[in-house]
């Protein structure tokens, strides 16, 4: 906590929230943020685990500090009665966290648009089973729909002036800056204890969680290396080798959050770091296919006694891209995003266990689910956003 307060302060400088830091921090960091070793044969390998929070993913830091920053803002902040509204498109982790975040929290609404079958059953149970202040809607398409139609609606002068909207998708900086302090923490630790600086293995969809890696790194944190993976989604690869960057639509792959055609926060690490091949000073990226997800999921378990989740594969395979050299003379902190039990129709099988419920989400799952279907377009979000009144008690 005190990391997190020391890094943050310069942010809060000036603001209306700076004397409110402790309240957010203590509501903010309430779970357990470990590193586990991995009994690996040479060198130093450790698992980040950041699935420890109420929707067991790592989602539930940045949603956590936002929920609790905006709700003190929305009360100390502004003479108006309106409602606030928070737009979130999901690909599954996101939505869920931030519903968690605001649920039952006065003057402020949840819209959370998710792909309707693409995300897995127990992550569409965590995006529709909240209070009446969170409304689900199960968007007939992709998660690149989903976003686009956030985006849409925000720019649409008409439904802007009508409803006091904001956003919760991982561009919001409320949501990047409180992930440094997981890398701010984590890089300081392993420093103090052996005097090096690791490098972290970060699975990688639309660049929030290594972006905030990044911010961390560029503050003087001791933070080595920084390596992204992406799933079959490989569109920040190629443009660190050259190709133009060219938005696409995302392709389906078993390390569904990371689902991501078009990464929203590459514009933000361009305008900072520089473009195209200039950022392979900056990063280094690998991808991992659904097969080497699969094997990683099955070879963590049996080589080393750990049941990972699909995203936190991908991790597990960048590492094992490393060249032998590279894993015995660094030290690496693989990041591992989300409780495998969240996934376990995927890794179950491939294991050949069950994988316990954590408290937070088998509490979840015994709640009733509630939704609405539309089609991906912006009249039948405007149809839904109308269905509350703009008119909030606080
Ligand atoms: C969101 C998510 C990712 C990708 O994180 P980004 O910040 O979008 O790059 C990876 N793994 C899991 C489990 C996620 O929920």
């Amino acid at each position: 906590m005190a990391i997190a307060k020391r890094y943050l302060i310069p942010y809060f400088e000036g603001s209306v929230l700076a004397n409110e830091l402790d309240g957010i921090l203590a509501e903010t960091f309430s779970f357990d943020i470990p590193c586990t070793p991995i009994d690996v044969p040479s060198g130093s390998a450790e698992l980040l685990e950041l699935f420890h929070g109420p929707t067991a993913a790592f989602k539930d830091v940045g949603a956590g500090f936002l929920a609790a920053c905006i709700s003190r803002l929305n009360k100390t902040g502004h003479d108006t009665q309106a409602l606030l509204t928070i737009l979130v498109a999901t690909s599954g982790d996101t939505g869920g966290a931030v519903a968690a975040a605001f649920d039952g929290r006065p003057g402020v609404r949840v819209v959370v648009l998710y792909p309707d079958g693409r995300v897995s059953e127990r992550q569409a149970h965590q995006l529709t089973c909240w209070s009446d202040n969170v409304q689900s809607l199960a968007v007939q398409g992709s998660f690149d729909d989903c976003q686009r139609l956030v985006k849409a609606a925000m720019a649409d002068v008409s439904l802007s002036s009508q409803h006091r909207f904001s956003s919760a998708n991982s561009i919001n900086i409320g949501r990047l800056l409180p992930q440094s302090i997981y890398y701010a923490d984590a890089s300081l630790r392993h420093f103090r204890e052996t005097g090096r600086k690791p490098g972290f293995i970060i699975p990688t969809g639309n660049l929030g969680n290594a972006f905030a890696c990044i911010l961390a790194r560029e503050a003087g944190l001791p933070i080595g290396e920084i390596v992204l993976v992406t799933n079959a989604n490989t569109l920040i690869g190629e443009y660190l080798q050259g190709t133009e960057w060219l938005p696409r639509v995302g392709i389906q792959t078993l390390a569904s959050a990371m689902d991501v055609g078009n990464p929203s926060n590459m514009e933000r690490l361009r305008s900072l770091k520089g473009e195209g091949p200039a950022l392979n000073q900056v990063v280094r990226v690998f991808s991992a296919t659904d097969q080497d997800i699969e094997n990683e999921i099955k070879n963590m378990f049996t080589d080393f006694g750990l049941t990972i989740c699909p995203h936190t594969a991908t991790a597990a395979h960048a590492y094992h891209q490393l060249s032998d050299e590279e894993r015995a003379n660094e030290d690496w902190i693989l990041v591992a995003t989300a409780h495998p039990a969240k996934f376990e129709s995927i890794v179950e099988p491939l294991i050949g266990a069950s994988i316990p419920l954590p408290k937070g989400l088998s509490d979840i799952m015994s709640k009733p689910s509630r939704f609405t279907r539309i089609e991906p377009d912006l009249n039948s979000l405007k149809t839904q956003l109308d269905l509350i009144p703009v008119t909030g008690d606080k």
